[in-house]
């Protein structure tokens, strides 16, 4: 346990430091007066790009790297690119995760009471289940190194290792060991998600997660291949516990999840290495509502959440894991009573009235 944690704001582009400011306020009341979390903001992204020329300073990487936890609004701005073409703050969220080995993405896809759903009615049972995205290879990260022969033929390579998906098959079993959430029946289970029948790579990962289940037998472990997958996603989402897949499906099928229960500005990321955790909402940086007051803060909020309680299992903290909790008790309550919904959930709050009441939820420390 430490008596203070740094935290490293970045708030980036958009609605980024619209999101990132209600979660900042949102943590610190949640934690009172005691303290604990010492946030410092620093600049990346594309609107500093077009101020100086570089979206993503040597200080702000290293005040990230030595950092307890990153909290990040959003980064990019559509047209603003590099002269190699690249979107100005991909390289920060891209260069963040390779340089810290943030190789577990981890998108918990909840519906909340009082959020409208398009599967709401249908009997889908409660949706409360974790995409655990490999981040670190996969297709994504042939990034620059495919062949592109004269705009006649493309070629992406797809690598998987040994290394990589054992430690995102491990990770996705440990966190369906300790997660709060259930499936409907109640059992502990994680989904490979894979297109093992056609591709090399996922037969791999199928091979590997099967090792890897065999050390844990209070855990059921079972396959669907994504196509598949996206089907029972919307059919019978309550099955699912913990879904471990690859890079690319994973960025696929937590849109999907996000669009079940209520979108983007309600699904939360945190990408995890073994040293450093990185958190910030799903969505981008909705530049057409930006600086408006209007954007939904759930999303951030609860990657805040998501922040104290890897901060507080990390460091055996339970002022940190009692202060997440409360912070999704008033989340729940927020939204159970419809008091407080943003215009993309259906209402018409803005951002600070939403995190005003968020804080008045709170619920005092333990
Ligand atoms: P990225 O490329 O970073 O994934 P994107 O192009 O997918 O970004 P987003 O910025 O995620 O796009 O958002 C798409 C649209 O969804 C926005 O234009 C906005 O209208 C809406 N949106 C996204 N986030 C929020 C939010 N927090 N609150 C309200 N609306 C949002
Ligand atoms: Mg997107």
């Amino acid at each position: 346990m430490k008596e203070i944690y740094d935290i490293a704001v970045v708030p980036g582009d958009g609605i980024g430091p619209e999101v990132s400011k209600a979660a900042v306020r949102v943590l610190t009341e949640a934690l009172g007066s005691t303290a604990v979390l010492r946030f410092a903001e620093y600049p990346a992204g594309a609107e500093l790009f077009q101020r100086t020329g570089d979206s993503f300073p040597a200080a702000t990487f290293e005040a990230c790297r030595s950092a307890d936890a990153i909290l990040h609004g959003a980064a990019g701005l559509p047209g603003v690119v590099h002269p190699d073409g690249t979107e100005a703050g991909l390289d920060f969220t891209l260069g963040l995760r390779s340089k810290l080995d943030l190789y577990a993405n981890v998108r918990p896809i909840k519906l909340w009471p009082g959020v409208t759903s398009p599967l709401r009615g249908r009997e889908v049972g409660d949706i409360d289940y974790v995409i655990v995205r490999e981040n670190s290879e996969g297709l994504y990260a042939a990034r620059g190194s495919g062949v592109f022969l004269r705009g006649e033929v493309a070629m992406d390579p797809l690598v998987q290792t040994r290394k990589g998906i054992e430690r995102i098959v491990r990770f996705a079993f440990e966190l369906a060991r300790t997660r709060g959430g259930a499936p409907a029946d109640g059992r502990r289970r994680v989904t490979c998600c894979d297109k093992a029948n056609v591709l090399r790579s996922y037969a791999l990962f199928r091979e590997i997660f099967s090792e890897v289940a065999r050390g844990y037998p209070d855990v059921e472990a079972e396959y669907a291949l994504v196509d598949a997958m996206t089907l029972h996603l919307v059919r019978q989402p309550s099955h699912y516990d913990v879904i471990v897949t690859e890079n690319m499906f994973g960025d696929i099928i937590s849109d999907l999840g996000a669009a079940t229960v209520g979108g983007m500005g309600m699904a939360p990321s945190a990408e995890l290495g073994d040293g450093n955790g990185f958190f910030q909402a799903s969505h981008g940086s909705a530049p057409d509502i930006s600086g408006k007051g209007i954007a939904n803060p759930y999303g951030t909020v609860l990657a805040g959440a998501m922040m104290l309680d890897w901060l507080g299992r990390r460091h055996g903290d339970r002022r940190l894991l009692d202060a997440a909790r409360r912070i999704e008790l008033a989340v729940h309550d927020a939204l159970a009573q419809r008091n407080a919904l943003s215009g993309d959930i259906g209402g018409t709050m803005g951002s600070a009235d939403i995190t005003g009441i968020l804080c008045a939820n709170l619920a005092p420390a333990a």
